[in-house]
């Protein structure tokens, strides 16, 4: 966005491969603020519209089959405190969710539908925002990291590291998820289907091509060590659940993501050396949902020096003007 927007855009990344060290590779990715409002504040939810509308608009790829929310006879009780803590689902019978899932017929009796949620699949998603920002103009640095020295002048920084930007940020935490990807043949999903259970909430997403995203454990830990035992466990075996059929998937990849996150789990952009570096992190669960609305919110400061987005953390001299003018860098 700042490279269509005009700015000179340098990224430098620490792995020699494109997102090989990255929490990103490891997401689901779905778009979905009104699912995700069961846990998270309202902002993320409010905002999380316009992050999807904006994937509408940049990538292609976005599928706009909403997402279903299920949950096994014995948790009925879930669903109906997942409707009452979320916003913008209709509660379906069976016959309907049969039509939108036909592979989960006869499985379930009732099921929630948010028709207005999406998701991307997150390998081709990745690579394609690779190949648009380098189209764009943007050029990158692999195998490299930012030193103070490497700054011209007029250079602003966006400090992007997540996790490993923790001594800068310090109420910055780690908390690790976990997920499988699955291939199968056997069972058809449209769209992602959330499976609630008291203590393991399970999602999957369709990923095309047969390929699933099992995911994902929420642990408060910053350990990037390969999924345990009991966390391929849990995964697994609520997938089976979800459906027998998926007994037969192949399973293609695990691993954990840490997902950085602040106290309050809603994204941050933090303004320091008088706005001349610019850190953009904390986006635990949204990453995806919210990477668009806190690139526009970069673009926007940079090119006015406004600073009242509800995710710009306010800083205590303004940058005024600093960056007018500097649009062809
Ligand atoms: C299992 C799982 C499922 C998820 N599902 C979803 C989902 O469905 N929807 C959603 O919206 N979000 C989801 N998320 C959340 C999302 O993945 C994160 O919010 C997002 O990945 C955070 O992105 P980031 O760019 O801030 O950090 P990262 O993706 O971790 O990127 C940081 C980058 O900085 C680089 N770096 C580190 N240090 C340096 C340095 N010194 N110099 C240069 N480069 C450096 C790293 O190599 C890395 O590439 C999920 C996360 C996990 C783990």
């Amino acid at each position: 966005m700042l490279a269509r927007a005009g700015f000179r855009v340098t990224v430098v990344e620490a792995s020699a491969e494109p997102f090989a060290a990255s929490a990103s590779r490891y997401a689901g990715a779905m778009l979905a603020p009104d699912c995700e409002a069961e846990s998270a504040p309202d902002i993320v939810r409010t905002l999380g519209h316009e992050g999807i509308k904006a994937w509408r608009d940049i990538y292609p790829g976005v599928v706009n089959g909403g997402s279903l929310v299920v949950a096994a006879p014995r948790d009925l009780s879930e669903l109906t405190r997942f409707k009452s803590q979320t916003q913008g689902s209709q509660e379906i019978d069976a016959e309907r969710l049969a039509e939108l899932e036909p592979d989960l017929a006869g499985r379930f009796s009732t099921a929630l539908f948010f028709e207005n949620e999406a998701h991307v699949a997150t390998p081709a998603a990745l690579a394609y925002l690779l190949t648009a920002a380098k189209a764009a103009g943007a050029s990158f640095h692999f195998n490299a990291e930012v030193s103070k020295q490497d700054n011209a002048t007029n250079d602003v920084t966006i400090d992007c590291r997540g996790l490993s930007a923790s001594h800068d940020l310090p109420d910055l935490r780690g908390v690790r998820g976990e997920r499988v990807v699955i291939k199968s043949a056997d069972v058809t999903l449209s769209r992602p289907v959330r499976l609630l259970h008291p203590r393991h909430p399970l999602y999957v997403v369709p990923w095309g091509d047969d390929h699933y995203m099992v995911g994902a454990t929420v642990i408060e830990s910053e350990d990037d060590g390969l999924a345990t035992v009991r966390s391929a466990l849990e995964l697994l075996g609520l997938v089976y659940s979800l459906s027998p059929a998926f007994g037969e998937a192949e399973i293609v990849d695990i691993g954990a993501g840490v997902r950085p996150a602040f106290p309050d789990n809603v994204p941050s952009i933090v303004l320091k050396d008088n706005g001349t570096r610019i850190y953009v992190n904390g986006a635990f669960r949204h990453g995806f949902l919210l990477a668009p609305v806190l690139a526009v919110a970069v673009v926007a400061f940079l090119e006015t020096g406004e600073s009242d987005h509800p995710l710009v953390k306010p800083q205590k001299t303004s940058p005024a003007t600093a960056f007018r003018g500097q649009i062809d860098g």
